[in-house]
């Protein structure tokens, strides 16, 4: 007989047989046993019929992972413990010295943040193009570019880019896509079948995920995706992800797979609300510009028109306002604080409404000619009431009125 300690650790344990139940069991592993020596040198742990060690993956993670290439329409998935850490991944898998990223100017602010400084000391350099203009990033293109970003919609000030146009740009040029698809979810359109005009071989290289938003939908995991069509791409990527060693909990994934069935339900409401509050701001004083893709007059609705009526028509759940520069940025931070649903917080997804004033003269290279002049508001509209949010947005506007 066994000592105890010897005993508890080796109880024998299977997998019930002949259980089923709607959600997947959540395996956790960071040790993988293999039942011979044999077969811990035959098994590779780039493929997925075998496992490895948990850095590698466990039957959890590629449940998500197959779940995540059914949402985008992809092949192969990488999962990261943040969306920045999957943009990230994406730069140092496919950069080195002496080559080029180009990148939105309204793109997520940490992407640029990267650039600007990992990137930039390892001597990799980066531009800046206007989404809106397919002939700037054209122009952009040179012999050093080796990847191009794209967001759709932009992150804060949401406009819409010609994202078939920017593709075939980039395919014309040889240059890998990138999109980060977070806005989009894999639900406002498809970003590897970008299929407007009857090209169905048109659409990006890779979609990056950052489903902390919605896939998550609580506010409470963070985690990011890598998606791509292309084993051998597939493989650069995870090749770098192994050696940098990026891991997931299995708790976070199990909340993930729990959170994703209701995604699109979820995802159709804060869609449904964004628009009923956008397009009651536009008739609200003091507001000079309404910014949401699915408005008439935002910037690049006629893109977002063509490229996502064919899909579910889906435009999240983001709208951005311009206040009047006439208000003092005093003014318009005391609007912030006098609203009681919109919480004041960093990102998006969740139940909560979420409000951030943010200082784009700081974050662009150029104000662009589409935007008004003014403060920008951020609003993510979460789960609740809309008229109780009108209702909240209401009282918090009275605050600027003289
Ligand atoms: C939030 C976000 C990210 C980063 O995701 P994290 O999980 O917070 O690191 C990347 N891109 C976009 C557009 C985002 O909104």
């Amino acid at each position: 007989m066994r000592d105890l300690s010897t005993e508890l650790i080796h109880h024998p344990y299977t997998p019930p047989k002949g259980f089923a139940a709607p959600q997947p069991g959540v395996f956790k592993a960071s040790t993988v046993i293999f039942p011979s020596v044999a077969a811990m040198r035959q098994r590779e742990w780039k493929d997925k019929t075998g496992y490895t060690y948990g850095l590698h993956g466990t039957p959890t993670t590629y449940v998500l992972e197959e779940r995540l290439c059914t949402l985008e329409g992809g092949r192969q998935c990488l999962l990261l413990p943040s969306g920045l850490a999957a943009i990230a991944n994406v730069a140092l898998a496919l950069l080195k010295t002496g080559d080029e990223v180009l990148i939105p100017d309204n793109a997520y602010g940490p992407s640029k943040t990267l650039a600007e400084g990992e990137l930039k000391a390892w001597g990799i350099s980066h531009q800046f193009y206007d989404p809106m203009s397919p002939p700037d990033l054209a122009r952009k293109i040179g012999p050093k570019t080796r990847l191009v970003w794209i967001e759709a919609a932009g992150s804060v000030t949401l406009e819409f880019p010609d994202v078939p146009e920017l593709v075939r740009i980039c395919r014309h040029h040889g240059v890998i896509t990138a999109l980060d698809n977070t806005w989009g979810a894999g639900l406002a359109f498809k970003p590897f079948d970008l299929d407007t005009s009857g090209d169905s071989t048109i659409g990006v290289d890779i979609s990056v995920h950052a489903l902390t938003k919605y896939p998550s939908g609580g506010g409470d995991v963070l985690m990011g995706s890598v998606i791509t069509r292309d084993e051998a791409l597939h493989i650069r990527l995870k090749l770098t992800h192994m050696r940098l060693g990026f891991g997931i909990g299995a708790n976070d994934v199990e909340t993930l797979l729990r959170a994703l069935s209701s995604m699109p339900l979820r995802y159709e409401s804060h869609d449904r609300s964004a628009r009923a509050l956008a397009l009651w701001c536009q008739n609200q004083a003091g507001i000079v510009q309404v910014l949401h893709p699915a408005l008439p007059g935002s910037p690049g609705h006629d893109h977002w028109q063509s490229l996502c009526k064919n899909a579910a028509g889906g435009a999240a759940g983001l709208f951005s306002l311009i206040f009047d520069p006439k208000f003092t940025v005093a003014q318009v931070d005391a609007f912030c604080d006098a609203l009681r649903l919109f919480k004041l917080g960093y990102s998006w997804g969740g139940p909560m409404s979420l409000v951030v004033p943010y200082d784009l003269s700081t974050m662009r290279t150029v104000w662009p000619t589409h935007l008004k002049r003014g403060h920008l508001v951020r609003f993510s509209v979460g789960l609740e009431t809309v008229a109780d949010l009108q209702a909240d947005l209401e009282l918090a506007l009275a605050i600027l009125q003289p």
